[in-house]
């Protein structure tokens, strides 16, 4: 079988599920470009909770974790079904790290479907989310995302969804394509360790602009399941699509191929 492809998406506001713009389009090129997967695991900023789960339900539903946005975004659905019977086999893959079954309580947030939407426009693949564990340290998610690296030769693709670089509190819309000074310091520093040391890359946050970056980790820490995939398969990450926005966001996307 072949080893599915991996990748980090920057995936910026949730408007880029109606959008047509060079990023977009390159997730769907990149999404029509890969054998169809069997299914896709999805770890999503947007589902930041206490503990490391999976959704287990046949049927998650498409949640619409927002507001201030035009009614099409909340009308918006993504039908694409669950895949219980994976929770378990994430569960023993990367044993002894404890993984709960989520049943109903969770289902796709906007940072998987406003990604999925144009990888997978169908909907026809199963979904399963990971949650982000806050509680724990930054390397607990580059080993976690290494002992995912089994899942890619059984047909999952993997997929993060966030931004390295996210601070909602200092955007500047005056120059939609723009990054801050620190912006770039901070996400050349990324891309610098993606290409060559990945498995190190919770050391960004010794980096002097981490803060700035990552005021709150969530959009940073799918980047170290992707980047902890690379290091699991001595693969670098490659740069799929690559920019900024509003001053404050990276948007750069990466591949594990
Ligand atoms: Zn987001």
């Amino acid at each position: 079988m072949t080893t599915m492809p991996a990748a980090f998406i920057g995936h910026g506001t949730p408007m880029n599920t109606l959008d047509d713009n060079r990023y977009t389009r390159a997730w769907r090129a990149f999404g029509a470009s890969v054998p169809r997967p069997r299914a896709l695991l999805v770890v999503s900023a947007h589902w930041f909770i206490n503990a490391t789960a999976v959704t287990a339900m046949a049927e998650p539903r498409t949640i619409h974790d927002f507001y201030g946005f035009p009614q099409e975004l909340f009308d918006f659905q993504y039908p694409a079904p669950g895949l219980p019977e994976l929770a378990a086999e994430i569960a023993e893959t990367v044993q002894p790290t404890w993984i709960g079954e989520d049943t109903d309580s969770w289902g796709l947030d906007h940072g998987t479907w406003s990604v999925l939407c144009h990888m997978f426009p169908d909907a026809g693949i199963p979904v399963v989310q990971l949650a982000i564990n806050a509680e724990k340290p930054l390397q607990y998610h580059v080993e976690l995302g290494a002992a995912l690296a089994p899942l890619r030769e059984a047909g999952v693709m993997i997929i993060g969804s966030g931004n390295v670089v996210h601070n909602l509190g200092l955007l500047d819309f005056r120059d939609p394509e723009a990054g801050f000074d620190w912006a770039h310091r901070f996400n050349d520093e990324a891309k610098e360790m993606m290409a060559s040391t990945p498995g190190d890359v919770a050391s960004l946050a010794d980096h002097a602009d981490f803060r700035r970056s990552a005021p709150t980790p969530d959009h940073f820490i799918p980047f170290l399941y992707i980047a902890g995939l690379a290091a699991a398969a001595g693969t670098p990450g490659a740069i799929l699509v690559d920019g900024y926005a509003a001053g404050s966001l990276s948007m750069t996307s990466w591949t594990v191929v």
